[in-house]
Parts: C-alpha cells; sequence; structure tokens
C-alpha cells in the first residue's frame, strides 16, 4: 500500500524524523486556514500517488494565507499522470542550502534491506544512477544483526558528506528510518530531497512510503490511512470481501479458482475473440460465501455481459463449488449468463449437480476453450 506524502511524514514523525509543521486541506477555503495557522511562507503540495509533482506543477509557495488559497484552487483537480488533486498539504516553507537523497528498500537479489545515499538528491534516483552511478552509496544491511550505527557513518563518509553537523544528524535519521521501515513492515521508506537548510539542520522534505499488504493486519492505523475514494469502487469492494480481483476493460466476467489459472482463461478468451472484463480468483475455497462475495464484485461492473467460472478442482472439490454456484444463485439474481467449466477433483459429481438443478442461464461446458468460445458468444 503506497502512502501519500503526508502520510508518510507522520509516520516519520512518530520515528522522530524531522520534518516541517504542516496540515492537509480538501479545499481552498480549508488551505487557507491552514496557513494562517502555520504562519509565514507555506508550500501547497497536491497529495497524489506519483512522483514528479513538482515538475508537474503540483507543488507551489504562497507567501501569505490568501496566496495560499489561490495556490490550492490552482493545485486542487489537476490531473497529475492520471492522478487527480483531491487533497493537499500545506507545509511551513523551507528555505534549501542542499538536497540529499536518502531511501531504504529491499534488494530482492540480496534479500537484505538496502540504503540508498547521495547528495545529488531532489531530481530522479533513477537519473542520478545513470549519469553519476559512483555518486549513489549503497548499503546492505543484515535483517538479523539488525542496523549498526557504523553503517550510517559508512553511507554519510562515502557520499562524500564532510560538514559534522550534517553528519550528526544525518546519521540518526539514518537509524530511525531503519526503525521506521522495520517497525512499519515497509518495503520502499525514500526521502527525496532530505534537504539541509542554510542554518545547517538537515530534514525530510518529502516522503515516499510503502507499507506490505500483508502485514497490514499489524498495523489497523496504517490500513486506516487507505485512500478508499481513490481506488477503484468494484477494487476496494473486492478488497473489503477478500477476494482478490483486478478490473479489466473487457464483457466477459471472469472467475476461476488459482492466479495461474486465471491468467490462462484470461488468454483462452482473448483466443476465442473476447475480451476479459476482470481477473478474479477464488483461492483455494469454493464455498457458497465466497462465490457469492466473488458474484456480487463481478456482476457490479456493468460493462459484464457473461461470465465464465473455470473451475480446476486441486484441493477444491468441484462438487463443492457447484453447490457454492447453487447456493449463490440462490441469495441472488444474476442476469448474465453464466458458463461452467469444471475439471479435476470431483468434476463429474459437480457437473451433476449442476445438471439436476439446471437453473436458467446457466450453460456447462467439458473444457476450458469450449467454454471460453460459449461465453464469449453469450457477451455478445
Ligand atoms: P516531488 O516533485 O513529487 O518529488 O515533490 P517534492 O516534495 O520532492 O518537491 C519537489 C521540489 O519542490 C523539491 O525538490 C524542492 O526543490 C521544492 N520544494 C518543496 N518544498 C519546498 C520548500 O519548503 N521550500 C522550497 N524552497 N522548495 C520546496
Ligand atoms: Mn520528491
Amino acid at each position: 500500500m503506497d502512502l501519500y506524502e503526508y502520510q508518510g511524514k507522520q509516520l516519520f514523525k512518530r520515528f522522530g524524523i524531522p520534518v516541517s509543521d504542516g496540515r492537509p486541506a480538501t479545499t481552498p477555503a480549508e488551505a487557507r486556514a491552514a496557513a494562517e495557522e502555520i504562519g509565514g511562507q507555506v508550500v501547497v503540495k497536491a497529495q497524489v500517488l506519483t512522483g514528479g509533482r513538482g515538475k508537474a506543477g503540483g507543488i507551489k509557495l504562497a507567501d501569505d494565507p490568501a496566496d495560499a488559497e489561490a495556490k490550492a484552487s490552482e493545485i486542487l483537480g489537476l490531473d497529475i499522470r492520471g492522478h487527480v488533486v483531491r487533497t493537499l498539504w500545506i507545509e511551513s516553507a523551507s528555505e534549501i542550502a542542499k538536497e540529499y537523497y536518502l531511501s531504504i528498500t529491499f534488494d530482492r537479489g540480496v534479500k537484505k534491506p538496502l540504503f540508498m545515499f547521495t547528495t545529488h538528491g531532489g531530481m530522479d534516483i533513477e537519473e542520478v544512477a545513470q549519469q553519476t552511478p559512483d555518486a549513489l552509496v549503497r548499503l546492505h544491511v543484515d535483517a538479523l544483526e539488525g542496523f549498526q550505527p557504523y553503517q550510517a557513518r559508512r553511507l554519510i563518509y562515502a557520499a562524500g558528506v564532510e560538514d559534522p553537523g550534517e553528519q550528526k544528524q544525518i546519521a540518526a535519521i539514518v537509524e530511525k528510518l531503519y526503525d521506521a521501515f522495520v517497525g512499519t513492515d515497509a518495503m520502499l521508506c525514500e526521502i527525496n530531497p532530505l534537504i539541509v537548510t542554510p542554518e545547517g539542520d538537515v530534514k525530510a522534505l518529502d516522503s515516499k512510503f510503502t507499507v506490505d499488504d500483508n502485514a497490514l493486519y499489524k498495523h489497523p492505523d496504517i490500513a486506516e490511512m487507505r485512500d478508499t475514494a481513490a481506488a477503484d469502487p468494484l477494487e476496494s469492494l473486492a478488497r473489503e470481501k477478500g477476494v482478490t480481483y483486478v478490473k479489466l476493460d473487457g464483457e466477459v466476467g471472469i472467475l476461476g479458482n488459482g492466479a495461474g489459472l486465471v491468467m490462462s482463461t484470461l488468454d483462452v478468451i482473448g483466443l476465442s475473440g473476447g475480451q476479459p472484463a476482470n481477473f478474479c480468483d477464488l483461492g483455494g475455497g469454493g464455498d457458497a460465501e465466497g462465490v457469492v462475495d466473488a458474484l456480487e464484485v463481478i456482476t457490479k461492473d456493468p460493462q459484464v455481459k457473461s461470465i465464465f467460472f473455470n473451475i480446476f478442482g486441486g484441493i477444491t472439490r468441484c462438487d463443492e463449488v457447484a453447490r457454492g454456484i447453487l447456493a449463490a444463485l440462490e441469495r441472488m439474481t444474476i442476469e448474465q449468463p453464466i458458463v461452467v467449466r469444471l475439471d479435476g477433483t470431483n468434476a463429474e459429481e459437480g457437473r451433476k449437480v449442476l445438471a439436476d438443478a439446471a437453473p436458467a442461464g446457466l450453460y456447462v461446458e467439458a473444457t476450458m476453450l469450449d467454454g471460453a468460445r460459449r461465453a464469449v458468444e453469450l457477451s455478445r
């Protein structure tokens, strides 16, 4: 889960990493009020889950509250690479003497957390890595040993930070960033830029923070930060119901068990001349509850004209899925025709269950290709 800059900064603050005083705002009037409370010059910053906001006009300095209100109306509603700005972060403006870069993420190749640090901050780190690779210092941390203070010193000296005051502050920030990374089960914590003010104070001017979805159950406060308004409403509903679902553009709703089978199902729909409306993985289960939840999500998509149930019984028993489908049809009205292909464990029994009940609008096909063709035909 990606966090907005201001949410990442809240977490930075919690772990003792210095950030500027700020307030969120969703209207120009709120931006004005925030600027009044903060006092002095402020920065009005678009909160969108994409970088390069500065270049896209999503970050503007404002001299006073009236100016903050004006800048807020310019930025709210702005489309930054497909992300519409609904929230702003108003923060006390900083004077910048230097811009550095600090991040920690996973190096999956080495299976260790990786710190990256450079004094060439403020720009795209990919650019730094390409143009001045020597300026980018990389350092792995052994997760079992944990972070060691000498590692911060190594990063700082290798990058060529000479000022003792900066060295001391950055060393503390490196250690705290490691705490934040581990403490929130993050996958990425990035500060770009990490600035030095003319007075020599070091602080995080931006934040990019990604938390592992699978660890959110341990962090209800972070899970709550998810912006459900910005997400696709169907995908939000699916998440609520614990259904693995990705919305696509076609007309054939797809439901399968196992990500691999669902991926192949998308291909077979394409092969049959149709377009899948979604990816939906029922997972290992096939009980009525799971089937109802998945069907509820799929049928909420107005583009869906037919539904293809592609089940390969392994641990999942086809007769159980068949009963799940029947139970689901009893509990909800589904207007779209449903094509079912059952194979594997108890496929015979499953097909018999469906044939005996023979609900209207339900078609049973023996193979995946036949099922796909039928579903595509019915979607027309
Ligand atoms: P990004 O473009 O999405 O990475 O957003 P950042 O938060 O990193 O801001 C982009 C740039 O705006 C920074 O590199 C700074 O140059 C500038 N900027 C942001 N906040 C301030 C501020 O408080 N004072 C000044 N002078 N510049 C700022
Ligand atoms: Mn930035």
